[in-house]
């Protein structure tokens, strides 16, 4: 374990998570400048103030964001958590929604709680399989993220090169990641993962196979944790729309002063990972299975955006009060459009929650097919919901002036008396709530809003793939057959089969 981390014991509030990152030696690029302290930079800070809300909230409501840890006896962050029934994964949802309420942005932790979640299953199986012991290790990993509540990213999204040939067949190796050499001690790993929500904010990274192996690429079926400041990482920050607002003081024209997302490219050269905390070295044949159970929990996990929904709503609703339109009925018309919408996306991941069912392990997995309906929802409607938002707000939400002209000696009084809206409303009032809208569909945290919610844990055609497999048309044909009268002759195998390969879901075959 580094040092550095060494130094906290165990993380409870915002400050300990503070106090964790400090001096560390991370290699970080933004801008095209090294960065020495992410802590205390303008532009990364928004995104540690998210992440620590998981830490405050675990304090304000124990009950919604911690567990009891099984393995410290302590409470634990809920995301560090291996859910035990289908009501710890409906938690986990309702925990996100209120963090998306809090910080109306991404909050990044959930990559390495649904990590954690399916490789709980992932390894149980890969051990009865393959007769290895990656189960017990995976365990071991597990209470020592207890011990410290540490936060975990996950890393999965290789950079993929020619999306038409699998890893083996790139022209350049390293577009996925892969293991380049084997000691007694370990193994060493070199490539690149893209967008990674959250990596520089944590402190230990756990790293996955993107897609489906096969024997070819058994190099490339690596799973294992490294410390994020583990020699041979190097981050290169990813820009986020109006990031550098952050550099110029104030605190309007960002919109969100307090709270931001963080994405980061992260390129490993021959990192070591030690044969502890391997838990898989060439078990191509499980790669499918783990990106599977990983896209299930996370796609519902995508709930958040209810949370971040609430907060775009709510600033559409006061833009119109505070334009005096809040009366007109197609403006309430609009606000239960957006609520309808935001609703929809809930609904769905906790539904899917709620139909969770163990797995072998114990662990419990939510439903597939309402995992991928929710994750499909949210690829389209928060682009509605923030098209509404920009609608009520009005093109003031592209086109005003700046804090800086606000505070201008000259041309203050010009803009705080023409950008007026009800007499009783302060101008500036007005004005960060135009920022808001701005800052949640154009600005920094429409990375996480709405690009975000288009591309993250799988872009949608991924959803549709999985809804294609598990749509049971067979099962649906027969259902229809019977109605109409018509005899089927029905492919019994191919029944069983996609019956078989929807879990969660117990239909009785009609007779
Ligand atoms: Fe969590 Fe949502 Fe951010 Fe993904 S996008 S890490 S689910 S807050
Ligand atoms: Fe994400």
């Amino acid at each position: 374990m580094p040092e550095v981390i060494q130094k906290i014991d165990k993380i409870y509030s915002p400050e300990d998570y503070f106090s964790s990152l400090q001096d560390r030696t991370l290699r970080i690029f933004l801008l095209g400048k090294a960065v020495e302290d992410p802590l205390h930079h303008p532009v990364i800070r928004p995104s540690i103030n998210a992440m620590a809300a998981t830490y405050q909230l675990a304090l304000d409501t124990p009950d919604l964001a911690s567990v009891l840890s099984p393995y410290t006896g302590q409470r634990v962050s809920r995301f560090l958590h291996i859910c035990q029934s289908a009501q710890d994964l409906v938690l986990q949802n309702k925990m996100q929604r209120r963090l998306g309420q809090i910080t109306g942005t991404c909050f990044q932790r959930c990559v390495g709680m649904d990590a954690l979640n399916a490789l709980h299953s992932v390894t149980y199986e890969m051990d009865e399989a393959h007769g290895t012991g990656y189960h017990a290790r995976f365990l071991q990993f597990v209470a020592m993220l207890h011990e410290g509540n540490w936060v975990l990213g996950g890393a999965m999204t290789d950079v993929k090169g020619d999306r038409s040939l699998p890893p083996h067949q790139q022209a350049d190796p390293d577009l996925y990641v892969h293991i380049t050499r084997r000691t007694n001690a370990g193994v060493y790993i070199t490539g690149a993962k893209a967008h990674q929500t959250g990596c520089i904010n944590s402190h230990w990274m756990v790293v996955m196979p993107t897609t489906r192996l096969t024997a070819e690429d058994r190099e490339y079926a690596i799973i294992g944790a490294v410390p994020v400041d583990a020699p041979g990482i190097t981050y290169i920050y990813g820009r986020q729309s109006c990031d550098t607002r952050s550099l110029e003081g104030g605190n309007i024209d960002v919109g969100n002063a307090l709270y931001g997302g963080q994405e980061a490219m992260v390129v490993f050269e021959e990192v070591f990972i030690p044969r502890e905390l391997i838990f898989m070295d060439g078990e191509y044949d499980f790669a499918a299975l783990l990106v599977d159970r990983f896209t299930a929990y996370h796609r519902r996990s995508y709930v958040c955006k209810s949370g971040v929904g609430d907060v775009l709503i709510g600033a559409a609703a006061s833009i119109a009060e505070m334009n005096g339109i809040d009366k007109a009925s197609h403006i309430k018309d609009k606000l239960v459009e957006m609520t309808h919408l935001n609703e929809t996306v809930y609904a769905t991941g906790i539904a899917a929650s709620f139909q969770g069912q163990a797995t072998k392990s114990g662990c419990f997995l939510c439903d597939s097919m309402l995992a991928n309906v929710c994750k499909h929802h949210v690829t389209k409607l928060p682009y509605e919901i923030g098209r509404l938002a920009q609608d009520l707000g009005g093109g003031l939400v592209a086109t005003m002036p700046s804090e800086k002209d606000l505070n201008h000696p000259e041309i203050g009084h010009l803009v705080q008396k023409y950008l007026k809206g009800k007499a009783n409303v302060p101008t500036e009032d007005r004005m960060r709530m135009l920022r808001l809208i701005e800052n949640m569909t154009l600005g920094r945290n429409a990375v996480g809003y709405l690009t975000e919610s288009l591309h993250g844990a799988g872009s949608p055609q991924a959803q549709r793939i999985q809804i294609a497999r598990l749509m049971q048309l067979e099962y649906k044909k027969r259902l229809a057959h019977i109605l109409a009268g018509i005899p089927i002759e029905t492919n019994h195998d191919a029944l069983i089969d996609e019956l078989g390969e929807y879990f969660g879901r117990v239909f009785q075959l009609p007779d």
